[in-house]
């Protein structure tokens, strides 16, 4: 019965695309000391009962309290290893989420975890917090940016037994700076319920829409970046061509595309890499490419061009169409912030962390993890 519940709202809140990008996104419910979890490698749209890992809460929670050591790759090694040891028995390979603890953290019967773009446009702004304090008459709490994964889950764990003791109930909402947010509820009805208020809140305070319609772009000059790319990334790659309003505008001066060439959240890292390149014309797109590869080790996902738009470049039609839809996710975030005080990358240090963790390089490979 739990299951089906599980499954029955994480097929309807995956299918939406304004809620759920790629592998974005995770659920779980728990019954008891059983939580059930949607595996690494699901996608919410399509999951099955078949798809959630059943945990262990107990055990879950032991890996608060325990010692690990202060090295990122050595803890995570270590947690990873718990995490798998807290599935209960007879649950093949199945991976669950690097969120797990958290959701067993929370005492509500079913949790919700997205990275909407509206959300994000306050989770990744400027003024996120402020505006969430001012915006959000619910009460919640903020967790400013941080390693995902158990450093996260330590921090929240302070927090909800905080909040708890200062508001005299568990709370069920909760932002994560650069990330995306959490709703907990002991209904289905009262997670939507929730939802619905959050992004009813967030909309009436955005002051623009992006606009992604076909916009004026240089048909000729985008004709030789095709011939440019194939030359660079070989004949056989496949090439996403945005060129819409909103593409055009921020890709019209290195000042304007400034914005875009950081990731606003771990989504658009894992699928577009952690920098991108910029180039006014054709002809400077291939030394634009060469610079990410000298400076980073790899050629760029986007390609911004000058009066183009941007082209998202991979080996396979859904890796390539994959980072164009989460571009275009980091331009509506983009947009959204500016009603926020504009749009805030994460840090250089935050994205290093994650674009080294293990967890995270399995996700890209795969192309539709979770977290
Ligand atoms: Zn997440």
């Amino acid at each position: 019965m739990i299951l089906e519940e599980l499954t029955a709202f994480s097929n309807l809140y995956g299918s939406n695309e304004d809620l759920v990008l790629a592998g974005g996104g995770n659920t779980s419910a728990k019954d008891g000391n059983l939580m059930y979890i949607k595996a690494s490698g699901t996608q919410l749209a399509t999951i099955t009962a078949d798809g959630f890992v059943a945990m262990d809460r107990a055990k879950l929670a032991e890996t608060l309290t325990k010692e690990y050591p202060a090295d990122d790759d050595a803890r995570e090694a270590m947690v990873l290893a718990d995490l798998n040891n807290a599935r209960m028995p007879d649950q093949g390979s199945k991976r669950p989420s690097v969120e797990t603890v958290l959701h067993s953290l929370f005492e509500q019967r079913f949790v919700l975890h997205l990275h909407p773009s509206v959300v994000n446009g306050v989770t990744c702004s400027q003024q996120g917090r402020a505006a969430a304090e001012m915006l959000i008459k619910h009460p919640f709490i903020w967790v400013d940016a941080c390693k995902p994964g158990y450093v996260l889950s330590k921090i929240c764990a302070d927090e909800l037994a905080r909040f708890k003791v200062e508001n005299g109930c568990p709370c069920d909402l909760v932002f994560l700076a650069n990330h995306g947010v959490f709703f907990a509820s002991d209904t289905v009805e009262g997670l939507g319920k929730l939802l619905e208020e959050v992004l009813a809140s967030i909309r009436a305070a955005i002051v623009r829409e992006p606009d992604f319609s076909t916009g004026a772009f240089d048909g000729e000059k985008a004709e030789k970046c095709f011939a440019a790319i194939r030359k660079l990334y070989g004949e056989d790659c496949v090439i996403t061509y945005e060129p819409s309003v909103e593409a055009l505008r921020f890709a019209e001066t290195p000042e304007s595309a400034a914005i875009l060439m950081k990731p606003f959240s771990p989504d658009h890292l894992v699928y577009c890499k952690q920098f991108q390149a910029y180039g006014f014309c054709d002809g400077c797109l291939p030394g634009a490419v060469k610079r990410c590869l000298e400076e980073h080790g790899y050629m760029p996902k986007i390609i911004i061009i000058s009066g183009c738009g941007f082209f998202a470049v991979d080996e396979t039609a859904k890796g390539s169409q994959t980072a164009a839809d989460l571009f275009n996710d980091a331009i509506k975030v983009a947009v959204y912030a500016e009603s926020f005080g504009g749009a805030k990358p994460m840090s250089d240090a935050l994205s290093d962390f994650i674009a080294n963790w293990e967890v995270e390089s399995y996700r890209s490979k795969k192309h539709e993890g979770e977290e």
